[in-house]
């Protein structure tokens, strides 16, 4: 938790219960949970809470590269990074993904950004594949 408070504080904003709610249901939830999956645990919390809020909370963390994005086969997924990037391994058998310390994108060389005067924040990239116990399953 304290992480998102430095970060928060650092960048003027403010660790209000909701993103509070946000942040403890993603770390309860881990690994990947839905957003509909943060929602429902932090409604059990802050009942009067919105999906929107939530999705708000979860949009503001990823912009601090704090909480990263997934796309699982079954939708968005969210993760804590703690400001290490990586990227993702995701089967498409059992829609489990496995993170990997990998990134083959240099932000600052994308060329066609700074043509078009465009500044990169973050970027998602995901490897579709078969795990291990769905191949030999299979
Ligand atoms: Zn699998
Ligand atoms: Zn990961
Ligand atoms: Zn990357």
């Amino acid at each position: 938790m304290d992480i998102f408070l430095h970060l928060l504080r650092s960048k003027g904003f403010k660790l209000t219960p909701q993103r509070r709610a946000v942040v403890a249901a993603l770390q309860t939830c881990a690994p990947f949970p839905t957003a509909q999956d943060i929602y429902r645990h932090v409604k059990e919390t802050a009942p009067d809470v919105s999906l929107d809020t939530v999705y708000r909370n979860l949009t503001l963390l990823c912009r601090l590269g704090v909480v990263s994005q997934v796309n699982l086969p079954g939708g968005s997924a969210f993760e804590i990074v703690d400001g290490h990037h990586h990227h993702h391994l995701i089967c498409l058998s059992c829609g489990q993904a496995e993170c990997i310390d990998y990134c083959p994108v240099i932000p600052h060389d994308l060329a066609q950004a700074k043509e078009r005067g465009f500044t990169v924040v973050s970027h998602s990239l995901e490897f579709y594949g078969y795990c291990r116990t769905c191949r030999s399953a299979g």
